[in-house]
């Protein structure tokens, strides 16, 4: 009996460890935010929604906290398919920063989420990879970043490139002047522009995403953009966007594949338990747009309480 019972612990053992081997590895990347977001909020619904698709091992890779000495802070970019970063604070090594762009020109991917695309707005290889980024000026941080560097105290703006938006039936490159922005809180509609992507394929037409920011005029080079969905705000609130501002959308770089979820506004005193991070819609296309940079597939299904654009799904 008791080698029975061994056979079958030492077979179930070979079948985790066979599962496991076949998980995608995806490094979380985080600990700083700017004053508007909590890296540790945004973080512990990364956590919860990756570990809940099943098809992903996370290792969370914290930084040292704002103002602390960043120079021996170096993750082992190569051991993981996939990089999540939710991260927006001080600069990085030139080691570190140097093996992220390595890692992502073999082929690494890429997964920016809401805030992690105000980070390192001076680091032109990063504004690259994302393709568009808001905001990143240094007296958005505690301590203020760039301090005594005067070349680098604007956030990002025209200097930076296009804003990029939809328009019709394809993404308009507009080099105007301006500003990122974004109105308050609200509930909005998302709109599948590239139905046949894989991140996207089986999603509906339009769907409701409740109480987030909709990150609008973000600028960077936008080179090698794929817009995925779209979102217009409430035309009647401070700040509102004229365009269809991209939500969702992926950048190739090298070999290398990004996605950018710009959805997840969790305030600096806020938690996992706020609605934006709860919304189905966030979370489906975070599980999906992590998997397909990874690999280039998508092999998740949609969930049966995926939002319609009447109802809004919360979890
Ligand atoms: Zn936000």
């Amino acid at each position: 009996m008791l080698r029975i019972v061994t056979f079958f612990t030492l077979l179930l053992s070979f079948t985790t460890s066979i599962m496991a081997a076949d998980n995608i590895k995806v490094m979380h990347l985080t600990g700083q935010s700017n004053k508007y977001h909590s890296w540790k909020g945004t973080g512990d619904a990364i956590n919860e929604h990756l570990t809940s698709a099943g098809i992903f091992d996370v290792d969370v890779v914290t930084s040292p906290a704002g103002g602390e000495d960043m120079s021996k802070f170096s993750p082992k970019f190569s051991d993981y398919d996939v990089i999540v970063l939710n991260y927006d604070g001080a600069e990085w090594s030139e080691k570190t920063k140097k093996a992220f762009v390595q890692y992502v020109r073999g082929g690494g991917g890429v997964v920016s989420v809401h805030g992690a695309n105000n980070s390192f707005a001076y680091w032109s290889e990063f504004n690259e990879i994302i393709g568009l980024g808001g905001w990143g000026g240094p007296g958005l941080y505690d301590p203020p970043l760039y301090q005594g560097e005067a070349d680098k105290q604007a956030s990002r703006n025209e200097d930076w490139g296009p804003r990029v938006y939809w328009e019709g039936c394809g993404a308009v490159h507009d080099d105007s002047p301006g500003s990122t922005k974004h109105p308050p809180k609200h509930d909005f509609i998302i709109t599948n522009r590239t139905p046949d992507h894989p991140i996207m394929r089986g999603l509906p037409e339009m769907w409701l995403q409740s109480h987030d920011e909709i990150y609008s005029d973000l600028r960077g080079p936008g080179k090698n953009l794929t817009i995925l969905a779209t979102a217009y705000a409430d035309q009647k609130l401070k700040n509102a966007s004229p365009h269809n501002e991209p939500m969702l959308f992926t950048v190739s770089y090298g070999k290398g594949r990004v996605f950018q979820s710009t959805l997840g506004h969790v305030g600096a005193k806020d938690d996992a338990t706020v609605l934006a991070v709860r919304n189905v819609g966030f979370i489906t296309t975070l599980q999906r747009g992590v998997e397909w940079a990874a690999t280039g597939d998508v092999t998740q299904a949609i969930p049966k309480d995926f939002p319609t654009a009447y109802d809004a799904t919360i979890r």
